[in-house]
């Protein structure tokens, strides 16, 4: 866990009245129904004014906002929001927004483990994590002229898969490749892409059990991507690339599924194995994670990616997914939090959960 002392930050707060807290963006609205259905009060943190579109959804809008001239400023009214007892809630857009160094020494209790962030954002460690954990990953190709079969090309610090590109021969990726630019080329696994949505809970043992605490699966989804996910409307992928059209890989939205259930064994070996390894390499990746996964047609599992956090893919299941039907009716990601924090503060085990 980060340096943070929770229980020090929390002898100053009224723990009978904790507020949500997040950022307006990604999964907020989920997140506020969430808090509200547990019984939290909610807050949500805006750029220059109050969102309009809220006004719209009732029931997952914020019960207050507070309004910052510029997000890195958020570290600045750590007191303020201290003095209304606010635990923030992180998703991806937080995250981002706020700056990987601010978000690590915001002097609010945050859900989830911290120092996950260093372990996620560095293509190296989140490779020696997982592959530590033994799960498959696309293979690098770390000279271009090996190229010989099709590659995507990741540049660094792009976010939301903006900016990657897909080449098929090393003459296609040194026409594209823009220059002083760092990169990573991975190997383009076929299959069909499936993104897991898990939730680590070190403190309680009601789900798939692990060394410490039990891991729950709550829903699936898959990306919506423009344009490689329609360009095909237009004509194939190598009819378009011969006249410049080139497919990009943005995400625009998520779409809900379920997967053969055969697979699902593999689904929660996958989960214990990244929870058990992260527990012996940096203190647990706690709450909401997703595995970003491509299965194959012999049905392995490859991983491209983790998310640490609630994810946007769990926003289709706002009133629970065919997997958290299983656990509790109308269980979303955003409720489940809340629900980890209410049972965490009934039994004291708030720095456990919180850093
Ligand atoms: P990412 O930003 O890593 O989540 O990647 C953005 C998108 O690119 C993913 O959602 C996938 O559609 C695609 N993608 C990323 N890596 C691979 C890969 N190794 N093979 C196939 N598709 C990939």
């Amino acid at each position: 866990m980060t340096k943070i002392n929770i229980n020090d930050m929390l002898t100053s707060y009224d723990t009978k009245h904790f507020t949500i807290a997040t950022v307006c963006s990604h999964s907020s609205l989920q997140i506020f129904n969430g808090a509200k259905k547990e019984g939290f009060k909610t807050l949500g943190i805006s750029v220059g004014e109050i969102k309009k579109f809220y006004d719209a959804f009732p029931l997952g809008r914020p019960d207050e906002f507070f309004i910052v001239d510029n997000y890195k400023d958020i570290t600045k009214y750590s007191e303020e929001l201290r003095e209304k007892n606010v635990v923030v809630i992180p998703h991806g857009s937080f995250v981002e927004y706020l700056g990987a160094e601010n978000f690590l020494k915001l002097e609010l209790p945050t859900f989830g483990n911290r120092d996950v962030l260093i372990w996620e954002s560095d293509r190296k460690k989140e490779r020696q994590w997982l592959e530590g954990a033994d799960l498959t990953m696309p293979k690098e190709i770390k000279d271009p002229k090996q190229i010989n079969k099709p590659v995507i090309v990741k540049y660094h610090g792009a976010k939301g898969g903006k900016g990657f590109f897909v080449a098929k021969t090393f003459e296609e990726f040194r026409k594209r490749l823009e220059k002083n630019k760092p990169y990573i080329i991975q190997e383009f696994v076929m299959g069909t892409r499936y993104y897991l949505h898990y939730f680590y809970s070190p403190i309680q043992n009601n789900a798939y059990k692990l060394s410490k605490g039990s891991l729950q699966l709550l829903s699936m989804d898959r990306r919506d991507e423009t344009t490689i996910d329609e360009v095909q409307r237009l004509g194939s992928i190598a009819e378009l690339e011969e006249i410049g059209i080139h497919p990009t890989f943005v995400v625009t939205g998520n779409i809900p599924i379920v997967m053969r259930e055969s697979l699902l064994p593999k689904v929660f070996k996958m989960g214990e194995a990244v929870v058990e390894k992260s527990l012996e390499l940096f203190g647990g990746v706690i709450g909401s994670f997703c595995l970003e996964t491509v299965v194959t047609e012999d049905l392995e599992f490859k991983v491209f990616e983790i998310s640490a956090r609630i994810v946007a893919g769990t926003n289709p299941y706002v009133s629970g997914s065919p997997y958290s039907e299983y656990i509790q009716p109308n269980l979303s990601t955003g409720r489940r939090i809340a629900q980890e924090i209410k049972f965490a503060n009934k039994k004291s085990l708030l720095h456990k959960i919180l850093s």
